[in-house]
């Protein structure tokens, strides 16, 4: 079975669309950034595809500067993951943390999809323009909360596996 991790900074999603592919709600949804202590792994589903799922928010928690978790985070993902799903949030936009992590993944040189997230009722278009910026190819509207887009993550997704 597939192992995909669900990567980015914290508050742009990653919780909501790791419940969302296990369907059912495992994982803290909270908006105030950074303070969940999520499951990380559970089994997933797309389209017709079975997933592990891992969720890397675990460590959002974690009493360190934020760039350390989230090189943390990075190397567990790419450590047990087939391919990964970088989440940004469409209605901030790309801020420089995404850039930062988006150059970690880049040279990590492993299978990316760059998902943009809160893209529902073409409220995240400004986000979408903007991805394209963080070098990691096209990116895929989405919306976790309203399971928008999903389709199109799934093609993405088994063209990577
Ligand atoms: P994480 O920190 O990356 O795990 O993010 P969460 O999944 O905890 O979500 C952070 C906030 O964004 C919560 O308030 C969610 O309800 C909200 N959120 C998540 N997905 C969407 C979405 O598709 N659209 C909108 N509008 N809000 C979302
Ligand atoms: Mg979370």
């Amino acid at each position: 079975m597939p192992a995909l991790a669900i990567v980015g900074r914290p508050n742009v999603g990653k919780s909501t669309l790791f419940n969302r592919l296990a369907g059912k709600p495992l994982a803290i949804v909270d908006d105030r950034p950074g303070i969940t202590r999520d499951r990380r792994e559970a089994r997933g589903r797309l389209g017709d595809l079975d997933l592990r799922l891992i969720d890397t928010a675990g460590y959002e928690d974690a009493a360190t500067g934020i760039e350390a978790r989230m090189r943390a985070q990075t190397e567990r993902a790419l450590q047990d993951a087939d391919v990964c799903i970088f989440l940004i949030d469409g209605r901030e936009g790309v801020t420089a943390l995404d850039q930062r992590f988006a150059d970690l993944l880049r040279k990590a040189g492993r299978p990316v999809i760059l998902a943009v997230n809160k893209c529902e009722g073409a409220r995240g278009e400004a986000g979408l323009g903007d991805a394209w910026s963080v070098g990691l190819g096209e990116p895929v509207p989405i919306s976790a909360a309203h399971g928008e887009g999903m389709s199109d993550l799934f093609q993405r997704l088994i063209v990577e596996l």
